[in-house]
């Protein structure tokens, strides 16, 4: 995972996280937490407070004492995709935002300019999606322990890839209410014509 002006990181840092367990050590308000930030923002986090945030432009590098403030802030994070785990033909997948101060945001999947909804939908069957389970926060499993039975449901449907169905016959639904509500006009014209 690269970072370019994102929180506390100004200066492009790379980190490799190898298979199994990755620790991040150092001391307090030292960046530890914005590693994991950077980590759920490139996934499509949308909440500037689960970004310990107000806004999401709080992401961007805001300056220092002896540095300006940055203009944008950009995270990277290259995926092994040997096991062809993600659905898509390339052994080794690239994901990337782009956040500028004025405004405006890019996403990318191997340098290609995609949409939000395409690297949600890359990520939504690996566990890996925007609702975030695959990182657990500080005082996250009293949340999970305590949730109700539709919020718990949520949590399962997402693990089990089905939430990207319900959002896409969600889509279908409304695109076939609108389309029913221009079948209703054009039978008003038809009538009034005749
Ligand atoms: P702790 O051990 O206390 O939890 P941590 O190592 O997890 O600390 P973080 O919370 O990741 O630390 O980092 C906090 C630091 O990041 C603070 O010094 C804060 O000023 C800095 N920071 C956060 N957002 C920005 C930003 N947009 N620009 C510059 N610095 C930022």
């Amino acid at each position: 995972m690269t970072l370019r002006g994102f929180k506390s990181f100004a200066s492009a840092t790379t980190l490799h996280l190898e298979p199994g367990i990755t620790c991040v050590v150092g001391p307090n308000g030292s960046g530890k937490s914005n590693v994991v930030d950077a980590l759920a923002w490139v996934m499509g986090e949308q909440g500037a407070k689960s970004l310990r945030g107000g806004s999401m432009s709080d992401v961007i590098f805001a300056g220092t004492s002896n540095r300006a403030p940055l203009g944008r802030a950009e995270v990277s994070l290259t995926i092994d995709n040997s096991d062809g785990l993600l659905p898509i033909d390339y052994s080794e997948v690239t994901i990337s935002r782009t956040l500028f101060r004025g405004g405006g945001s890019e996403y990318a999947i191997n340098g290609e300019s995609c949409r939000l909804l395409d690297i949600q939908e890359l990520l939504s069957d690996t566990g890996m999606g925007r609702e975030m389970h695959v990182i657990v926060g500080q005082g996250q499993l009293d949340a999970v322990l305590s949730a109700g039975p539709e919020e718990r449901r949520g949590f399962i449907e997402e693990a089990a890839g089905v939430l990207k169905h319900r959002r896409r016959k969600e889509k279908a639904l409304r695109k076939l209410e609108a389309m029913r509500a221009n079948v209703d006009r054009v039978t008003d014209l038809t009538t009034e014509i005749r």
